[in-house]
């Protein structure tokens, strides 16, 4: 069975095909193809790379007359040119999609019909980042690409993973906000995202230190360009730092986390500042790029820390002091933790921020293997043998997370 996942960004489509004969392997595979497409805003320098079978086989710039092009484009190379593994689109069984916000209705992956379809667009008006008209233009290019996407494959099952949907087993105490209580039925509450990946996490995490997800705490730490955590109790999400928005809980690469709402009531009173600056301002021009004016990118901030600035340096400690506080918040939500799992570019690649952020917790008896943390080895258990609460490297991998949800759904449609 040959299934298909598609992932539709603000400025990127990736796509990946697997093949999956018999039954689901636990590691996962090398996709059959990966085809990644990226553009500056507004759409201009597109880049595409496709890799068949693990070797990269294209890198070009090709010129695509606008957003609405791009899907066709990059799917179009997996049956036509060098990076060709089929003769036509009718040889793809299944399409899995990627969802950012599922809101209240969608709690599980769901096989995509016209009325998901438009309860779909609906909600991605009502994500996140709809209030300036620019963003709302980004907003609208990617419902575009995601429904031109779907007519690629009409009659193949499709079926829609939603990034939301891990946490819609949070207690309502842990997904209420204490304002007025009409902001529940209005839809205001805290949602919580990158669910994809922290189940994802969870489980891997399990099978790695050789433990029954069922009857483990873990707290799962995404730190990517976004930042959040999840605290998951027998492999179902009980707590997370993302809310009714991704802005909300740790300081990430240029989102600034959680802030005092009083200081936006004095921009808007004192400077005047409309929902657009104000979204502009705590989206793209906070967090690790806010405060060092350095760079949004962790590697760029610890090298500019080595070298002796004191605002990257102050942007790292308080990065740290942040994540430090809210793995603490998900241990209590826990009641424990039996296992921390870094994942995502940072969680992966730092060893300077892993240990750090373990630093804060060896009162609990938490050792880390200094040796195998600084060889960041992926998929891997880098606590020391002592250690009371393992702590696991996970490879980031909601492409395979999505592939095999849309392989159970598509396998009984
Ligand atoms: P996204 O959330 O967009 O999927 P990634 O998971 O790829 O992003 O994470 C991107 C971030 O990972 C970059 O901003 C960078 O800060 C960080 N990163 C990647 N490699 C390293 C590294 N070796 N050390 C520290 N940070 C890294």
């Amino acid at each position: 069975m040959r299934i298909l996942v598609l992932n539709a960004g603000s400025s990127s489509l990736k796509s990946c095909l697997y093949e999956l004969n018999g039954s689901l392997p636990e590691a996962p595979p090398v996709p059959l193809w990966e085809g990644r497409l990226e553009w500056e805003e507004p759409f201009r320098n597109v880049r595409l790379r496709v890799i068949r079978e693990g070797q990269q086989v294209i890198d070009a710039q090709p010129s695509i007359p606008s957003e609405s092009a791009a899907a066709g484009h990059l799917l179009q190379t997996l049956w036509d040119g060098p990076a060709r593994v089929l003769s036509s689109p009718a040889e793809v069984d299944g399409v899995g999609h990627r969802v950012v916000h599922g809101g209240e209705k969608y709690s599980a992956p769901t096989l995509v019909t016209d009325e998901v379809k438009q309860e779909i667009s609906r909600l991605a008006a009502f994500a996140p980042e709809h209030n300036p008209a620019e963003v709302a233009g980004i907003e609208t290019a990617r419902r575009q690409n995601w429904i031109r996407m779907c007519q690629f494959f009409k009659s193949q099952p499709q079926v829609a993973v939603f990034d939301t949907a891990f946490h819609h087993t949070m207690p309502r105490h842990a997904f209420t906000y204490p304002g007025p209580y009409d902001w529940l039925d209005g839809g205001i509450r805290r949602y919580g995202f990158h669910g994809i990946s922290h189940q994802y996490c969870a489980a891997r995490t399990a099978h790695l230190i050789g433990r029954d997800l069922n009857s483990l705490r873990v707290v799962t730490c995404h730190l990517g360009h976004g930042c959040s955590l999840a605290a998951v109790q027998n492999g179902r999400s009980v707590d997370t730092t993302m809310g009714f928005t991704p802005l909300e809980g740790l300081m990430m690469g240029s989102r600034s986390g959680t802030v005092d709402p009083g200081i936006l009531i004095h921009l808007m009173r004192e400077e005047k500042y409309t929902a657009g600056r104000l979204e502009e301002l705590l989206n793209r021009k906070s967090g690790l790029l806010g405060v060092s004016g350095v760079s949004d990118d962790m590697r760029q901030i610890i090298s500019a820390m080595e070298s002796g600035n004191d605002r990257a340096r102050l942007a790292f400690d308080m990065f740290i002091h942040r994540l430090r506080q809210s793995i603490g918040a998900m241990i209590a939500s826990l009641g424990g933790v039996d296992a921390l799992a870094f994942t995502a570019g940072i969680g992966e690649n730092s060893p300077e921020v892993r240990a750090e952020a373990c630093t804060g917790f060896e009162f609990l008896g938490l050792k880390l293997d200094r040796q195998k943390n600084v060889e960041s080895p992926a998929d891997c258990d880098i606590a020391a043998a002592d250690s009371t609460i393992r702590v696991v490297v996970v490879a980031a991998r909601e492409d395979w997370a999505i592939a095999r949800e849309c392989w159970k759904l598509t396998r009984s449609a």
